[in-house]
């Protein structure tokens, strides 16, 4: 048997091909009529054998609407081949429509011409293996979806745990936010309370201020010191009072409402309105006294006032400051006065230092002494030096101590003015001094307390000069009485001669003149000397040659030959001066010389240029004169030696002669020594 013996015929390979598992069908034309279909491809119709030679659509009514009928056209007219996998179709299967799903394949098979002759449609269900992948992409979609869950959940947890953390906190902030809430709502009421108190109290207050504002108003007015209120920066007159109107002389119209510079623009130069800025500025309380204040007054004229002011701040109910309120106290009065004692105690201090006075000062309720250094120099202490009241006591010369005490208690005890003259020892210098003492009991008065002060004046010299006068007085007289003596006895011999006259009548009568003479000279001297103390001393000036009127003086000491005169010098000299004056000073120098050095029988007359003064000396070779009485020679009433009484003399010559030449603008002097003689000289100016 050959091998082609062997070969199936077509149909018996058809029909082997139908028993494959796979689902197969033969489809000719366009419209896939089913030629042939197996039986695992009818299966998956869900049809039997009826539908071969079928289109598909009628034996696959509702594969209509679905792509594969026009799949299958297109393959057939195009001859190509469409495959697909995991492909559904909806098929009705047990009577019912279901959707199967199928790895598919539809071939063009082509003849030698490349013509389709017919479509090889295979078809695999893969209905189960689909489901069970859907099934598995399911659970492991289920698998990720939980563990997403788990972690979402996980997630959420955390952020649930962190919510309920939120939330508690929520829950404690909306708890204090709760209480907070209560806690503001009291504060608030009780804010609205003590708001609606305070109010109250407010106006309570405006009205008590308001009140003690018009009381501060009456109070001011009425006050006697002057006040004035100085609002804001500019200084306005708010309230002011009668007192401070008065002292400016101004209206209440003039002033009120207006700044304090305006009315008075003059202050704007001196210190008040820096002031006033300054306690408004710091709250600081300015006190003042005494200062002096210029204002204009309505005469335009300038007056000087002098003034205490307080400047004090003024603050409102808020504490602000707002105002200054001054008070000016006029103290013109007060200050002029005590200006004025302070000016005459001033007079005073300068009178006691010139008139060298000491003074002295006891409080009788401390007991207790001051003394002046002048006083202490006075009892001959050192200016500084401690000196109780004992120790001057202690001074006082032994006969007037007890009569000192003794007045000093008799001044205080009867309130009696004291004034006593006494001597006392120096207690260093031991000199015995002359001193006026006076006092008065001054009771207390003020600061200052009862005590008994006055003052000590040295009157030494003045007690010299007394006792000088009281023997000058004494010499006068006794030197008026010689005269007289004489003149009386020469008149009373004339007297009892009258009747017959003798031969000795001419000489009575010459001796009477003598003492005439003699009388007339002293009374010219007498009131040479009080007309030089009255300063009626007047002066003849001419120009005349100082020699000539040397040679032409003194011609009683020639004529009586016991002296010569000798002049010697410049005799060409010539001074302009009183002539008659200064002829009387020589010849009282000449007359010295004859009376106190009798045995000097040549007395030099010396003329000498000195610079433009011309210097005239008296020069005698007598006894000289003791150093220390050359201070007083000159001095009034002055005699050396007056207690011997062995020259006559007013002792008013040296002093007259003093005073002329003084008047010339001259000087005089002496120089001499004891035993060698004395130089009595003088100068004039030359013009
Ligand atoms: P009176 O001569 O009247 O006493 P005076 O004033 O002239 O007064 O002189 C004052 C005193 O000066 C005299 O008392 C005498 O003691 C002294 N005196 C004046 N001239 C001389 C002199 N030339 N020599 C010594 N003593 C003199």
């Amino acid at each position: 048997m050959s091998l082609s013996d062997h070969y199936l015929s077509n149909e018996q390979l058809i029909a082997v091909l139908s028993l494959t598992k796979v689902a197969t069908a033969i489809h000719v034309t366009e419209d896939a009529v089913i030629q042939l279909a197996n039986e695992a491809m009818l299966k998956v119709w869900d049809k039997d054998s009826s539908v071969i030679g079928k289109s598909l659509e009628d034996a696959l009514p509702e594969l209509k609407g679905q792509p594969f009928i026009d799949l299958f056209k297109r393959v057939w007219n195009e001859g190509i081949t469409i495959s697909g996998t995991d492909t559904p179709a909806d098929l009705i299967v047990d009577g019912e429509l279901r959707t199967v799903y199928f790895d598919f394949e539809y071939r063009a098979i082509k003849n030698p011409e490349g013509k389709t002759i017919c479509i090889l449609h295979t078809a695999n269900d893969i209905t189960d293996r689909f489901m069970g992948k859907q099934a598995m992409e399911l659970a492991v979609e289920r698998e990720e979806a939980l563990q997403r869950e788990q972690v979402l959940n996980e997630e959420l947890a955390a952020a649930n745990e962190e919510l309920s953390a939120i939330n508690e906190e929520y829950q404690q902030t909306q708890e204090s936010l709760h209480s907070l809430n209560i806690e503001l709502e009291e504060r608030v009421f009780d804010r609205t309370l003590k708001l609606f108190n305070s109010q109250e109290a407010l106006e309570k207050l405006n009205t008590e201020l308001l009140a003690s504002e018009n009381k501060l108003d009456q109070i001011l007015s009425q006050l006697p010191a002057p006040v004035v209120v100085l609002s804001g920066p500019n200084q306005i007159i708010t309230t002011t009072n009668e007192s401070l109107l008065d002292f400016w002389n101004k209206t209440r119209e003039e002033v009120l409402g207006k700044p304090m510079l305006e009315v008075f623009p003059e202050l704007k130069s001196q210190p008040f309105p820096s002031l006033w800025k300054h306690v408004l500025d710091t709250g600081e309380t300015i006190i003042h006294r005494e200062k002096p204040v210029t204002f204009n007054k309505a005469n335009g004229v300038k007056r000087l006032y002098y003034v205490d002011y307080y400047y004090q701040p003024l603050a409102g109910a808020d504490g602000i400051r707002h105002a200054v309120l001054a008070t000016v106290i006029d103290v013109t009065d007060k200050v002029l006065s005590r200006q004025q004692v302070e000016q005459a105690e001033a007079k005073l201090r300068m009178a006691i230092d010139s008139s060298q006075l000491g003074t002295w000062y006891y409080d009788l309720e401390k007991d207790e002494y001051t003394f002046s250094d002048r006083l202490k120099e006075i009892f001959g202490f050192y200016p500084g030096e401690e000196m109780s009241n004992e120790a001057a006591t202690n001074q006082i010369t032994d006969e007037y101590r007890a009569e000192v005490i003794q007045s000093v208690n008799d001044a205080i005890k009867n309130s009696t003015n004291y004034e006593i003259e006494y001597t006392i020892k120096g207690f260093h210098d031991k000199e015995i001094r002359w001193i006026r003492a006076t006092g008065k009991l001054y009771p207390a008065q003020g600061n200052s307390p009862a005590n008994f002060s006055g003052t000590i004046m040295d009157i030494t010299d003045r007690k010299a000069d007394e006792q000088r006068k009281d023997d000058f007085i004494s010499i006068a007289s006794h030197e008026l009485k010689t005269p007289t003596t004489a003149l009386k006895a020469s008149l009373q011999l004339l007297d009892r001669m009258k009747e017959k006259p003798s031969p000795i009548f001419p000489k009575l009568i010459e001796q009477s003149n003598k003492s005439i003479d003699k009388i007339t000279a002293l009374i010219d001297e007498l009131l040479n000397s009080t007309r030089t103390t009255e300063g009626q001393l007047h002066l003849t000036k001419t120009t005349f040659t100082v020699t000539d009127m040397l040679n032409g003086c003194c011609n009683h000491v020639r004529a009586a030959g016991k002296h010569k005169l000798i002049t010697q010098g410049d005799k060409h000299l010539q001074v302009f001066a009183d002539e008659h004056r200064i002829d009387q000073v020589v010849v009282n120098l000449v007359n010295n010389a004859v009376k106190y050095a009798p045995d000097s029988t040549e007395i030099y007359l010396i003329v000498a240029h000195e610079d433009d003064m011309v210097k005239i000396s008296v020069k005698d070779t007598g006894p000289g004169i003791n150093p220390d009485k050359l201070p007083h020679l000159f001095d009034r009433y002055y005699r050396a030696d007056y207690a011997g009484s062995q020259y006559s003399g007013l002792g008013l010559g040296l002093y007259i002669s003093s005073e002329i030449v003084k008047r010339h603008g001259g000087q005089i002097g002496v120089d001499t020594e004891l035993g060698k003689g004395s130089t009595f000289w003088f100068t004039l100016p030359l013009n």
